[in-house]
């Protein structure tokens, strides 16, 4: 799994409507991606706040700078972290 398809698999891991054989690959990818791990982390966070305010919605826009972030981080650094296609 790349950078790229975690974070397409991420809404939905964080709804829980991720098949079994899917949320453990986004696992496997977090415990290899410390990158990918921070983020899951800070958008769980995230999620927490606005839940309480009963707003919660990634919104896409939030998406596309979580994957920048995540994209230039991850550029040719990591063994593991491959988010070259
Ligand atoms: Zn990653």
């Amino acid at each position: 799994m790349t950078c790229k398809e975690f974070l397409a698999q991420l809404t939905d891991y964080f709804d829980g409507k991720l098949a079994a054989d899917l949320e453990a690959e986004v696992r496997t990818h977090m415990g290899k991606c410390g990158h990918c791990e921070v983020v899951v982390n800070t958008t769980r966070k995230t999620i927490e706040v606005y839940r309480n305010n009963e707003v919660y919605e990634i919104s896409p826009s939030l998406r596309e700078r979580l994957c920048a972030a995540i994209m230039s981080k991850c550029k040719g650094k990591k063994p593991g972290c491959s988010s070259e296609e």
